[in-house]
């Protein structure tokens, strides 16, 4: 894909908080948020317990990023403006919480007791295709289930008994003396039991799940992929997620990931196609054939007498993507036509001139006898990067931002 246009630009103090999302500067809420649940579900401590300080990082990048006030704080000063202002790193929310809150869990993930199950996450990368067609995805998970050879117990009947360590309590509380007077508890998971309050005799434990009363699972789950599906939307199988023995099980929430197409991106329900032509077709009209995401065949057709613009939008109604529940009704194909022009010299001084002929005549300019002439030379957005030693300056594609859309019918 070319870049055509530096129209915007976006200057930021630093971009430590993008550079951990893997984003760039001017990345919409859409990208952050895309960004944010693919590391966090990957940094999760469950899944990642070897680094819970990226989940931190990670959590906290998105925090700023995602409020608009503090994202144009951080552009503006930074990382320390973003600490000044709120007294220190303290005021970061927990991980856990924002991870809750964007995955809309609650399931007893961050270690919160409660009375059901983890909720088991998962993303599914899923093509365009499958969000037009439909399609239903056979994904195998692990997940912990209930021994049934014990019936969650553990071990036979009466095997099971108090942990003497922390009295069935699960914790374990430690004091330190600070000094004259002040003493610290310090209370930790007990190391005898785990925190399960209980223990059982090796020689009573039950051989499948080795007294741990669950065992892994693995589970085939069939996935129906609905056409006009969105990217991030979720799709819950409830009581399919974690079980413990006495709570309710949890659910399997699948997150679709909608993958980046070749040709087509997709914006809500329309579909947004580039378009190449020549100066000639701009000018003298064309036909072109569109592949759908479903495999038909679109003609395409500019009659004789039309001119069409470089980056101008056209659009063919019906031929988006379909509406998630309401299929038979879908979204505009939007073709954003990019005019390729001929190379210098391409013509001869003399057929130059039998073209001038053909154009709309020029306009003189209004010359003024002082007017100093200046050289045009290629643009080159990257030059000014090194006059700047602490800005940045980051070009965005131009899309298609507030810009009218003319339709017609195929
Ligand atoms: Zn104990
Ligand atoms: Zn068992």
């Amino acid at each position: 894909m070319r870049r055509l246009y530096h129209r915007t630009s976006k200057m930021v103090k630093e971009t430590g908080y993008y550079d951990l999302l893997g984003v760039r500067p001017d990345a919409s809420d859409t990208e952050l948020k895309k960004a944010y649940r693919k590391l966090a579900l990957k940094y999760h401590p469950d899944r990642n317990p070897e680094d819970p300080e990226k989940f931190k990082l990670i959590s906290q990048a998105y925090e700023v990023l995602s409020d608009s006030k503090k994202r144009e704080i951080y552009d503006r000063g930074g990382d320390q403006a973003i600490k000044e202002g709120g007294g220190g790193e303290s005021h970061f929310s927990s991980p856990m919480d924002i991870f809750d809150m964007f995955f809309g869990g609650g399931g007893g993930s961050g270690g919160r007791r409660e009375r059901k199950g983890k909720d088991v996450i998962h993303q599914l990368s899923v093509s365009l295709e499958e969000m037009y067609n439909a399609s239903v995805r056979k994904l195998a998970l692990q997940k912990n289930v209930v021994c049934e050879k014990c019936e969650g117990k553990g071990g036979k009947k009466g095997a099971v008994e108090k942990c003497p360590t922390c009295r069935g309590s699960g914790v374990q509380v430690q004091v330190h003396q600070l000094g004259p007077g002040m003493v610290q508890q310090i209370q930790s998971v007990c190391r005898s039991c785990h925190g399960e309050g209980e223990r059982i005799n090796e020689k009573d434990r039950c051989r499948t799940c080795n007294g741990k009363k669950i065992v892994r699972e693995r589970k085939i789950l069939e996935v129906h992929v609905d056409k006009g599906m969105k990217d991030g939307q979720k799709i819950f199988f409830r009581g399919e997620g974690d079980q413990e023995p006495g709570l309710e099980p949890g659910d399997i929430i699948i997150i679709l990931d909608e993958k980046e197409h070749s040709v087509y991106k997709r914006q809500a329900n329309d579909l947004i196609l580039k378009m190449e032509i020549n100066l000639v077709e701009a000018l003298c009209g064309f036909q072109k054939v569109i592949k759908t995401l479903d495999n038909r065949e679109l003609l395409i057709n500019s009659h004789a007498g039309d001119v069409v613009k470089h980056d101008e939008l056209k659009c063919i109604l019906n031929e988006g993507m379909p509406f998630y529940k309401n299929p038979y009704e879908k979204g505009r194909l939007i073709i954003k036509f990019q005019v390729n022009f001929p190379n210098d010299g391409f013509l001869t001084p003399e057929k130059l001139k039998q073209l001038e002929n053909l154009l709309p005549g020029r306009e003189e300019p209004i010359q003024d006898d002082n007017a100093e002439e200046v050289d045009l030379v290629s643009f080159d957005p990257t030059t000014y990067r090194q006059k700047s030693s602490h800005n940045h300056v980051y070009n965005e594609d131009d899309e298609m931002g507030g810009r009218r859309v003319q339709c017609q019918s195929h």
